[in-house]
């Protein structure tokens, strides 16, 4: 639920994490600093307007400063792109794995309790809880207040943060959390699930029975509390997520995509089977086969399910990184190393793929190195064209067809 994968198109086949906002194209119109504190007076007026008590305003808001950090933090950062396989060995490791399945373990009791109420099982959860915070570890420090009344007040989304911020406001007069408690990463994200405020006050949760809705330190409250958002949006109890599949030599490629559900009885006619090679039900569940390294790499079967992992992050790399954990903490197998060797193309390499795709005509976005839904599209579209196998993954023969053209 970061922001800063949410900012980004569905990103395909790399993980960005950290989104670039190309800050320095609209520095000159921004505000600067000077102008906060009379800002920061009309938008207490508007709180107020909006149903908020004065005293809540007052105590969440009076002598709030324009943080340069969390400005620094937004504008800064580029693009930082990660692919599956580094993604995975990075937030899936021996270490993760022992820990996600210890907490499995101990909490054992509470997992029952809301897979009973929201549906949601335990790995999957947890897997969340490891990917967003190091299972609560790792929650950001910045002064949450702050960090959104400075984007409320900054030049690029203000709307955006202004509600935001009017959710925090709603989040501390219902009693949940305290402003010096609400502390995190630049966007104002806050917890154990790095919920944004708006979710906070939407989905939040009192599963402890201590009358509060602790997305900080409880983590009954921010389990639940995930659950619940998870139903929300969809989540179907007992129902599987992701499944490793092994793919024959030759499919019909360009209909791998998270987005092109086909019958299981479809994958199975064309040689998909279980990773152990047992044959998969020939039934009408709808499907997509997410290829996140291209066809010989390894292969996921994405079931309903898997969609509400891309309503949490946008992110594909995330989303299946996400659910392979889960996968692996529900007892599933370690990811198959997939039918052939693969050589992912450099960030530099893929802006100079997207650079050629955008010179024949295809709309790829932004051209930055990071492959989302638009670009993906191109890709497979090229690939028919040149009668390579139409998996939508840029390959060095891809890019030096496109440089011969
Ligand atoms: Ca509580």
């Amino acid at each position: 639920m970061t922001r800063m994968m949410q900012t980004t198109a569905r990103a395909g086949m790399l993980c960005v994490l950290l989104a670039a906002n190309g800050g320095l194209a609209f520095a000159a119109a921004c505000p600067g600093p000077a102008g906060f504190s009379a800002w920061l007076q009309k938008f207490k007026q508007q709180a107020i307007a909006q149903g908020i008590s004065p005293e809540t305003v007052s105590t969440a808001l009076d002598g709030l400063a324009y943080d340069p950090a969390t400005i620094a933090k937004d504008r800064g950062q580029g693009v930082f792109a990660q692919t599956f396989a580094q993604f995975s060995g990075r937030m899936v490791s021996a270490n993760r794995m022992q820990m996600g399945s210890a907490l499995l373990k101990k909490n054992a009791d509470t997992f029952a309790r809301i897979e009973q109420e929201y549906g949601v099982p335990g790995p999957v959860l947890v897997a969340f809880w490891g990917l967003e915070t190091d299972f609560g570890k790792v929650m950001g420090n910045l002064e949450t207040l702050r960090s959104l009344a400075t984007l409320s007040y900054d030049c690029r989304r203000p709307q955006e943060f202004q509600e935001q911020l009017l959710y925090a406001l709603r989040v501390i007069e219902r009693g949940d959390l305290s402003p010096p408690e609400m502390r995190g990463p630049a966007h104002g994200e806050v917890g154990q699930f790095q919920f944004q405020p708006k979710n906070y006050f939407e989905h939040a949760v009192d599963f402890d029975g201590d009358g509060r809705r602790d997305l900080i330190r409880s983590a009954p409250d921010s389990l639940a509390s995930a659950a619940n958002y998870l139903q929300s949006i969809g989540w179907k109890a007992k129902q599987p997520w992701l499944e490793q599949v092994r793919v024959p030599a030759d499919l019909p490629w360009q209909e791998a995509d998270v987005t092109i559900k086909k019958p299981l009885a479809f994958w199975a006619q064309h040689g998909v089977t279980y990773l152990n090679g047992k044959t998969l039900p020939a039934d009408d569940v709808p499907v997509g086969l997410v290829l996140p390294m291209g066809r010989n790499g390894p292969a996921f079967l994405a079931y309903p399910n898997f969609d509400i992992y891309l309503e949490w992050n946008k992110s594909l790399v995330y989303c299946t990184t996400a659910a392979y954990y889960a996968t692996r903490l529900a007892g599933g197998p370690v990811l198959s190393k997939g039918n052939g060797p693969i050589e992912p193309l450099t960030q530099a390499q893929t802006k100079e793929l997207q650079q050629l795709l955008a010179r024949q005509g295809f709309d790829v976005g932004k051209i930055d190195g990071v492959i989302g839904a638009q670009t993906r599209d191109a890709i497979r579209t090229m690939q028919v064209k040149f009668g390579l196998p139409a998996d939508s993954y840029p390959t060095a023969e891809l890019l030096a067809r496109m440089q011969g053209q």
